[in-house]
């Protein structure tokens, strides 16, 4: 316990840790000393707005489920030519975008299966109308893996593939993809993706050519521990070398309907844990959110004094963890109720975790409005019927 209690206070104290360190602290720190030395270092990165939480309103559209790459943990994805495979035309996808505008969305996260039948021109058209339509949101879309999938259907480099995807419009790449890095579970899971050191080349280069990214984890899944803080030394020694990971989000495998089934094999203290050790590991990540989609509020507030200075988006469409199981839902009000309950002032931050709005007392706080809520799992077909976001 000495050598816990000593590596505590080093890295509470700003004290870089090593991937050995973090596991004995994962394993060995109790519980609050862990929650307490993290809020410590949170507290002296954010200084004068330590006390602020952020939200985003966004909007995850999910353009196809149609996918060859088969993860086994996956609920949303059809092979090709299932009866079930939908690719969504351009005008839902403006149409989608058009009723986030309208409810004070600032952000798009294009994501979807790897089809064989969209190359890069499918993609560019996409993001330039989207673009040309709403100058407005950022496109912090696709990630490691769907540059990896077009530069292999459109016979193009990851460098050629980022860089056109970037000139139609593409801000910047979300973390999916990821899920764990570490090729022993890696291949378990997920046997036909690329490598975990692929998609790190691929964010390497998305980085170098100035296209930044977040990064995730998906817990739970039946890694080890030393896996886990594998996964986080991973992502740190890229970042060393390029910065160009704005936030690390973790959260736990949901597992219905899916091919690994079996249950999240990661419960919310493990998962509070692994929060405030990426804390203490990160020393080169500035952003840490914690993810109420997959763990429910009480952890979304709880991972706010274990590290995380993000509770995420209001998520005015997501499908496809949701189709895994993840039920937790919210509307704005909710959501930055939650964030005032846990004693932070909530504020909306823009992609680039600016700060649009501080909510600094409940005067500040915008009209409630019953639309701007997560819809979850509306799984495309049935979307427009049941769950009509804004009235026509
Ligand atoms: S997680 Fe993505 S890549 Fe894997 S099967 Fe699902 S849609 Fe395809």
């Amino acid at each position: 316990m000495a050598d816990v209690r000593v590596i505590l206070d080093r890295a509470a104290d700003g004290g870089r840790i090593s991937p050995e360190e973090a596991l004995t602290l994962y394993t060995e720190a109790p519980l609050h000393a862990l929650g307490r030395a993290a809020d410590v270092v949170r507290r002296r990165r954010f200084g004068d707005t330590a006390d602020i939480a952020t939200y985003l309103i966004d909007r995850n559209i999910n353009y196809t489920n149609v996918c060859v790459t088969a993860c086994k943990f996956c609920a949303f994805y059809r092979a090709p030519k299932h009866a079930e495979g939908w690719t969504h035309p351009l005008e839902e996808i403006l149409r989608r975008c058009g009723e986030a505008v309208e409810l004070g969305a600032t952000q798009i996260m294009l994501q979807g299966g790897h089809s064989p039948d969209l190359g890069i021109e499918w993609y560019e058209e996409t993001f330039s109308a989207i673009r040309a339509a709403y100058p407005q949101l950022a496109l912090h879309s696709l990630g490691g893996s769907e540059v990896v999938h077009i530069s292999r259907t459109s016979g193009l480099t990851f460098e050629e593939v980022i860089r056109r995807l970037h000139a139609a419009g593409l801000d910047s790449f979300a973390g999916a993809g990821a899920e764990i890095l570490v090729d022993r579970q890696r291949q378990v899971i997920a046997p036909l993706k690329e490598s975990g050191a692929v998609w790190l080349e691929v964010m390497e280069t998305a980085h170098r050519l100035g296209v930044e990214s977040t990064a995730t984890f998906m817990m739970g899944t039946g890694e080890t521990n030393a896996e886990r803080i594998e996964h986080l030394r991973l992502i740190r020694d890229v970042q060393d070398r390029t910065g160009g990971f704005r936030s690390f989000i973790p959260w736990t495998y949901q597992p219905e309907n899916n091919h690994l089934k079996g249950r999240t094999l990661a419960t919310p203290l493990e998962y509070l844990r692994l929060l405030a050790v990426a804390r203490l590991f990160f020393d080169n990540i500035a952003h840490l959110q914690v993810s109420q989609l997959t763990l429910g509020k009480e952890v979304g507030q709880l991972g706010l004094h274990y590290g995380a200075d993000d509770l995420g988006s209001v998520m005015l469409e997501e499908n496809v963890v949701s189709s895994a199981g993840a039920r937790h839902q919210w509307n704005l009000a909710e959501l930055i109720h939650l964030i005032r309950s846990a004693d932070r002032i909530p504020a909306q931050r823009d992609t680039l975790y600016n700060h649009l709005r501080v909510h600094w007392t409940p005067a500040d706080d915008p009209t409630p409005d019953d639309r701007i809520h997560s819809h979850v799992a509306s799984t495309a077909p049935a979307f427009r019927r049941d769950l009509p976001l804004v009235a026509s």
